[in-house]
């Protein structure tokens, strides 16, 4: 298990508002306890990541619904994709799938990234040939 899975559990997310004195009070919609319930943990006072799919979000404002902004964000995280509305509790069962889902989210994005930089590569790689072949000094690899 990689060493954030700890921030599965919302009550742990919930703490991270707290240790980075969220800007926001109890009183708005997007409180410490509605941030945490939709997937976030606190990075700085105005700013959260989510923990399934690492999207960064911040200059929250007090009537920001998190889930709804959440799911405006990123509605292909794992965690948006998994419950219709914020969880009150996550059970186990559901903490483990959503874990697996997790990772496969990641390495997923990681893998899409490589793709990305490897078409870079074969772009720049395919207009040297074509350039060098144009002055007819094209090698094969
Ligand atoms: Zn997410």
């Amino acid at each position: 298990m990689t060493v954030d899975y700890i921030l599965s559990n919302p009550a742990k997310r919930l703490l991270t508002f707290k240790d980075n004195n969220w800007i926001h009070s109890d009183l708005n919609s997007c409180s410490p306890l509605a941030m945490a319930k939709a997937g976030f943990f606190a990075v700085s006072k105005d700013c959260a990541v989510c923990h399934y799919c690492k999207k960064e979000l911040d200059f929250w404002e007090a009537n920001d619904i998190p889930w709804e902004e959440h799911k405006s964000h990123n509605s292909e995280c794992p965690f948006i994709k998994y419950y219709a509305s914020p969880p009150d509790q996550v059970l186990v069962v559901d903490a483990l799938k959503l874990e697996r889902d997790r990772l496969v989210y990641m390495m997923t994005q990681e893998h899409k990234k490589t793709v990305v930089e490897l078409e870079k590569h074969q772009e720049v790689a395919k207009n040297t040939f074509e350039t060098k072949r144009k002055r007819g000094r094209a090698r094969k690899f």
